[in-house]
């Protein structure tokens, strides 16, 4: 899958997408990430590109033929490409819509700054507005990240074993059960028993019980969106 993050800010993506399993999956080429600076859209000597508002009031806004050179060139390159605007007034993100952006071929992120961009480009050259939570940040950097890293770890070949993402939280609909490492025991504390079992069925149960146990406890309308089996009904009414 190919990414692409507009911004005016190129220099804050260069660390966080060189670590980790992002950087394996760029150098496997599963992804591959470019990075546009909107400024080398602009026109002027000064690399202009925001303006004050129309009608007056506080902030600058980006100004819509910096954003269109740029869209017109990315898309002209890579036609497939899906434009995102990073917006507090988009639609909430959740693992269900990475799991819709994770299927597409080329995924564009437009990240805004001050007051944000030209409606006129909003309104006709945005395909999908996308928000991370109820709050305002300075800029749609993170944002991208954010988004960037819950849909590359759903392509295949990114995280290396695909039975820890259909594992967890929200893929499977319920919060993912709680885990332990060496030592059995420690400043007191045990490991759960059954996980020293050695006993798989039994480790399943005791994990899908907590998992409903969690969710039942701290996100209970997350219940309402899966199937629920016999079993699991009566793990939640005991
Ligand atoms: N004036 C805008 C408003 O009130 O809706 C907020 C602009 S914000 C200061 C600047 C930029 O940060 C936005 O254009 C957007 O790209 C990004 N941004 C801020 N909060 C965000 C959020 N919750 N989710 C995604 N992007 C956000």
């Amino acid at each position: 899958m190919r990414f692409k993050i507009l911004t005016i800010f190129p220099e804050y993506f260069s660390s966080p997408l060189e670590v980790g399993l992002i950087k394996r999956a760029r150098e496997k080429k599963i992804i591959d990430i470019e990075v546009y600076d909107l400024r080398d859209f602009t026109s002027d000597k000064h690399k202009v590109v925001d303006d004050e508002p129309y009608g007056g009031g506080e902030g600058m806004v980006f100004k819509p033929e910096p954003l269109y050179r740029a869209l017109t060139h990315i898309k002209e390159r890579d036609p497939d490409t899906y434009t995102v605007y990073l917006s507090p007034q988009g639609r909430l993100f959740n693992q269900k819509i990475a799991e819709e952006l994770s299927k597409l071929k080329s995924l564009l992120f437009i990240c805004g700054r001050y007051e944000g961009i030209d409606e006129r480009i909003r309104k006709h050259f945005i395909e999908d507005e996308i928000s991370i939570g109820d709050y305002v940040l300075f800029g749609g950097e993170v944002a991208s990240l954010v988004i960037l890293e819950a849909v590359a770890r759903l392509i295949p070949g990114v995280v290396g074993k695909r039975d820890s993402v259909d594992r967890e939280s929200f893929t499977s609909g319920l919060l993912k059960y709680p885990c332990y490492t060496r030592p059995a025991e420690f400043l007191g504390f045990k490991v759960p028993e059954v996980l020293l079992s050695g006993n798989h069925a039994e480790i399943e149960n005791y994990r899908r019980r907590v998992s409903l146990e969690i969710t039942l406890k701290r996100r209970p309308e997350l219940l309402s969106q899966i199937p629920l089996s016999e079993r699991d009904l009566e793990f939640l009414r005991e």
